[in-house]
């Protein structure tokens, strides 16, 4: 691990970093879209997922870059109803929805607590809701939700890294006992859990980086959760970039990508998805990337690991017995 003494990362040297903001409408989603993902049961559903636009998250976590499409200020109480009611009339019927804010669901800034009722009455057709929230913020709001829902609500968490150092200058402001707190607090109401990893956070070699990856699998599985997705980190934010630029951070390989997902999916411990969003970042192999791509989706799929794609980038590295 590489450990600069002279790098003070806080919610100041990461927001010095950030670019511009874009323009959006409190009323009005600031994107949607339906694909398939499989299901805890293991069913193939259309997936409904709304990005919800909301306030800033209090968090300033150092990976993020979802702060680009949210306004400074709370929106007003029944926007959020508003957006999901005119997004639902734009796409075909679903069993599970992700209602993504860009922040914490049960953040009363980001979510007024007078608009849950009505949220829970738009998805009463779905079978399945899955919102995002930080761990620190389970609580007594996310039962008073799930108690007027009709559908099963599953909350989405990042545990991002248990390397204990990492995870601190994240600036995500928790440590893993916390999510390891909430996953319980949560399964123990009934409430479903899916965790996001980060595969090779800054400050990590390649090798480390696979590591520490496969050790936050078996904790999030450990402390209970249903699912794990693991996510590439990727520059973009500011922060992020200027780490690159330090030497302190370097996209993770698409081998590895691959290599994490196999390693999940050998654990059987529960559903593991590797996030495929913009993975051609992670390839330097025109020759075989789309058969790579394809490969993850189907092992996303269908859980299962199917033959890896032989090619003269990565010759030896194919195998799927590692
Ligand atoms: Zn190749």
């Amino acid at each position: 691990m590489n450990n600069p003494t002279d790098l003070q990362i806080n919610d100041q040297w990461i927001r010095n970093h950030r670019g511009a903001k874009n323009r959006i409408d409190p009323y009005r989603p600031y994107h949607f879209l339906i694909e398939k993902e499989r299901t805890l049961d293991g069913s193939i559903e259309n997936v409904i997922t709304i990005f919800l636009s909301n306030k800033e998250c209090r968090f300033n976590c150092l990976m993020c870059d979802l702060w680009k499409n949210t306004i400074d200020t709370p929106v007003p109480a029944g926007a959020i109803p508003q957006q999901i009611e005119w997004a639902l009339e734009q796409l075909p019927q679903a069993k599970q929805i992700k209602l993504y804010n860009s922040s914490n669901f049960f953040d009363p800034a980001a979510i007024p607590t007078t608009d849950y009722s009505r949220i829970a009455e738009l998805l009463e057709s779905f079978d399945t809701v899955i919102v995002e929230n930080h761990p620190l913020l389970t609580g007594e709001r996310c039962l008073q939700f799930a108690g007027m829902l009709h559908p099963r609500l599953q909350v989405a968490m990042g545990l991002e890294t248990v390397h204990p150092e990492v995870l601190q200058r994240l600036n995500k402001k928790m440590k893993p006992e916390d999510f390891q707190r909430s996953v319980m607090f949560l399964k123990g109401h009934g409430i479903g859990v899916r965790t996001f990893i980060l595969l090779k956070p800054p400050f990590l070699s390649e090798k480390e980086g696979l590591h520490w990856a496969k050790e936050s699998l078996i904790y999030a599985f450990d402390s209970g959760t249903d699912c794990c997705i693991v996510i590439p980190t990727r520059a973009g934010n500011g922060a992020m970039d200027q780490l690159q630029v330090e030497g302190q951070f370097s996209p993770p390989e698409l081998i590895s990508v691959e290599r994490i997902q196999e390693y999940g999916l050998n654990l059987k411990r529960g559903t593991v998805f590797a996030d495929t969003w913009d993975l051609e970042k992670f390839s330097r192999c025109e020759l075989c990337f789309e058969k790579r791509k394809e490969r993850m989706e189907r092992m996303n799929l269908t859980q299962r690991i199917v033959p890896g794609i032989p090619c003269s980038c990565h010759s030896q590295a194919f195998s799927c017995d590692h």
